[in-house]
């Protein structure tokens, strides 16, 4: 059997064990430590944010920044419908009602104008919806200056799921630090990785003060264990965190290799009916997975089980949420966009580490399907 070509592998540069082993070897076996405030200081040294608070997982930094807007049972959260379900399932963990906006075709993510549908309809049903949750989907950042000045005007706070997006930006603003507070994730398959992990960044460091607070359980400042708050176990530990700090020396070469990957499909197959995604004037992708979009559901699955059978790993894009079954009985706006992309869209295989034969592989398996 040939090897097996992944969708997006994890990629070790080399320096992560120098700050793991110094975390044995300095017995901070826990979920705090040097790595962990190094850590911190690297992303917000990298990103620009105020601060940051470094989190187990990005789905734990999602169901915090929630909390620190105060959404709770019954609230209404406007979310992106084309984006992986962590996106939306916090919002359930507060008994919230997610309020599901459709994509628009530039970014393929949150439609500034959906979202203001959405925003006029529910306070004509008499509720103002207490968060916006816009996701910049496979590295491309939402239209976030529309976003922003929408949200602005009707005082909702934007919570950025910026998981999948490190490193992305628009004018040079780094996305995840657009709204009150911006989430980033590290788990395996993201553009850097520290197996699993998550951090909560903002422009106003009480928000991460508050979010480490709860994530370390919620004690009160005594010597006993007082607790005036219900509280998380959501820290990063410090070994991950040391995974974390090796992965920020490589992360500028991780968005390089990612952008070659997108270049290089993008010309290879230049001359068949697939699109791709363009970056809007200004704005910069970390191209974290590169996606296709076919002419049909047909041409999509011949590819996709063409690659399967080559050993190759691809993935349709997103299932939207309001299509999945555990998800459909809440409100959304919708225009048609994402359901077209599920349907006719592909993830090609992205990582960092493919090899020229890697992706030759791959493109060659691509050609013959048409
Ligand atoms: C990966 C991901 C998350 C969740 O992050 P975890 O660290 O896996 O909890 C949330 N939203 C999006 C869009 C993601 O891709």
């Amino acid at each position: 059997m040939t090897k097996k070509i992944w969708l997006s592998s994890p990629h070790m540069g080399g320096y992560e064990m120098k700050y793991v082993r110094e975390a044995y070897k300095t017995n901070w076996i826990a979920p705090l430590g040097p790595n962990v405030s190094g850590f911190e200081d690297d992303l917000k040294q990298y990103t620009g944010a105020g601060c940051v608070s470094a989190l187990s997982a990005g789905t734990a930094a999602i169901h915090l920044a929630l909390i620190l807007l105060g959404i709770d049972e019954g609230d209404e959260v406007l979310a992106s419908s084309f984006t992986f379900s962590a996106t939306v399932n916090p919002i359930r963990y507060q008994k919230a009602i997610p309020i599901l906006v459709d994509s628009e075709k530039d970014t393929w993510n949150m439609s500034p104008e959906l979202l203001e549908q959405a925003i006029k309809d529910r306070l004509k049903k008499g509720k103002k919806p207490k968060a916006i949750i816009p996701v910049h989907l496979y590295g491309m950042p939402a239209k976030m200056p529309e976003i922003t000045e929408i949200a602005k005007h009707y005082k909702i706070p934007v919570i950025e799921d910026a998981a999948e997006s490190l490193g992305a930006s628009i004018n040079g603003k780094q996305t995840g630090t657009f709204g009150a507070m911006g989430i980033f994730s590290f788990n395996g398959n993201k553009i850097i990785t520290t197996s699993g992990g998550g951090a909560l960044v903002s422009n106003n460091p009480e928000y991460c003060q508050k979010a480490t607070f709860l994530a370390t359980q919620a004690r009160d400042p005594a010597p006993h264990y007082q607790h005036s708050h219900i509280g998380y176990n959501y820290r990063m530990s410090n070994i991950v965190a040391g995974i974390g700090r090796g992965q920020m020396l490589v992360l500028d070469d991780r968005i390089k290799a990612r952008r070659a990957n997108f270049d290089f499909y993008q010309s290879e197959l230049a001359d068949l009916p697939v699109k791709f995604v363009k970056e809007p004037d200004g704005y910069f992708a970390n191209r974290w997975l590169t996606t296709i979009l076919t002419d049909s559901y047909e041409q999509r699955e011949k590819i996709r089980l063409a690659l399967e059978a080559a050993n190759i790993e691809s993935r349709p894009l997103w299932k939207p949420m309001h299509l999945q079954p555990v998800f459909k009985k809440f409100p959304a706006y919708t225009d048609g966009t994402s359901e077209t992309l599920f349907e006719k869209g592909l993830c090609l295989p992205s990582g960092s580490n493919l090899t020229d034969e890697d992706r030759q592989r791959i493109v060659e398996v691509i050609k013959k399907q048409f």
